[in-house]
């Protein structure tokens, strides 16, 4: 009998586990976390699973009212501290000892957070802040290969301290000389007897209709305050230069709107050298500072020899963006003419969600130009040896320049000219 209702209780526990789930778990922090710790995670995770973000999700919408509902337990310290020696039972009988109408709305604690009514509201006419852009500069090795950049950049948060009110012991006034409207209606005398009523912003309050007697010491009464926060931002492999991602309602916050979006602009960082030896193999490995991109395709310029470009013979590794090897090579007899390009299928860059649909991810070509450098200075007997070749072959098989050149002939020209 015993056995059989300990069997029970095992298959209850995770039940039980699942309608009320720890509050600290819940928010995803220790159980000594401070208040700015829950308070960070609390606008992590409340934005994460807001329902007008998550609109056909019932576990996303429920795990948002759940984590309001650990924030506000453990942010007040007399609840936190019921609530870490009794648990759920303990704050259940706390919030009956102080009868009904204690219900929170999730919604109104997410406004106090950032601003607005509690709700993206795409429809409801809310006003919304200003966009924010941002570049950000990507190697094009990360272009090429994919990528996780985290960046961090300094922006309007509703004031923590006064949770948006710029005040310091939370009371606000109307103010009293516009009566809360925030214009009023000042009178000119233009001539005698003659009066024209101008309409104007309320200087005592700056327009907002409410004046606050004690200003928050945070903010200063601005009611917002700059503060750093970290994107990561996902490059997706062969995005486009330029291409822009956004955070929705991720640029500045204000308590009278709900933030507009922080778009972020991919642009290409410069190639850095990296010196040699280098800690991390990828910046010493210096090939990829070379590469040069264009849409889908790359762009390389390999050197050659006066005696490689005409004679053939020569093979050359360039180390790829993500590390493979590709190999340039002629055989001997194979001459390469300077400044000519050669087309390398497939080793261009990834093309942009050409996989999207399950096929494998297509790539660019990559083009090679080739450059020939002539020797500066000739050995003395190695000039002798090449004239004498020359000599010996020029009138035979010479080019023709003047056919070569696509001139109209004019005057009668001779056959042969230099090899
Ligand atoms: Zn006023
Ligand atoms: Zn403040």
């Amino acid at each position: 009998m015993l056995f059989f209702s300990f069997i029970l209780l095992l298959c209850t526990l995770p039940l039980l586990a699942l309608c009320a789930e720890d509050y600290y778990k819940l928010l995803g922090v220790e159980r000594d976390a401070s208040d700015r710790e829950l308070r960070k995670s609390y606008r992590k995770l409340s934005k994460q699973y807001h329902p007008d973000k998550n609109p056909d999700n019932e576990t996303a919408q429920e795990r948002f009212v759940a984590i309001a509902e650990a924030y506000e337990a453990l942010i007040e310290p007399e609840t936190r501290k019921i609530y870490d020696q009794y648990g759920h039972d303990g704050l259940t009988k706390h919030k009956q000892g102080r009868g009904p109408g204690h219900a929170h709305d999730p919604f109104d604690l997410f406004s106090r957070f950032f601003g607005g009514s509690g709700h993206f509201g795409h429809h409801s006419g809310e006003r919304r802040g200003p966009n924010m852009e941002v570049r950000l500069a990507v190697p094009l090795r990360e272009f090429y290969n994919g990528g996780e950049t985290t960046f961090t950049i300094e922006k309007d948060h509703v004031c923590e301290a006064c949770e948006g009110s710029g005040s310091e012991d939370g009371e606000v006034d109307v103010c009293d000389v516009c009566g809360g409207r925030g214009m009023r209606i000042q009178k000119h005398m233009l001539a005698p007897g003659i009066f024209q009523q101008v309409q104007g912003t309320c200087d005592a309050c700056g327009g907002k209709g409410k004046t606050v007697r004690h200003k928050c010491n945070v903010c200063g009464g601005a009611r917002v305050a700059k503060e750093p926060e970290s994107f990561t931002v996902h490059v997706e492999r062969g995005m486009p230069k330029g291409a822009r991602v956004s955070f929705e309602n991720e640029a500045d916050e204000n308590p009278d709107w709900i933030a507009g979006d922080l778009i972020v602009q991919l642009v290409e960082k410069e190639p850095v050298l990296g010196p040699d030896g280098a800690e991390d193999e990828h910046i010493a490995r210096t090939d990829g500072t070379f590469f040069r991109r264009k849409g889908k395709d790359l762009f390389w310029r390999e050197v050659l020899s006066l005696r490689e470009a005409w004679m053939g013979d020569w093979a050359r590794n360039i180390t790829h963006l993500d590390g493979h090897v590709v190999r340039l090579s002629r055989p001997r007899g194979a001459v390469i003419q300077p400044g000519s390009v050669e087309m390398v299928e497939g080793q261009g860059m990834p093309i942009w969600q050409s996989d999207a649909e399950g096929d494998p991810l297509a790539f660019g070509n990559l083009l090679v130009e080739y450059v020939v450098v002539l020797p500066d200075m000739m050995d003395e007997a190695m000039e002798g040896d090449f004239w004498a070749t020359w000599e010996k072959w020029r009138a035979k098989v010479g080019v023709d320049l003047f056919k070569d050149s696509g001139r109209p002939v004019i005057v009668e020209a001779s056959a042969h000219d230099e090899l």
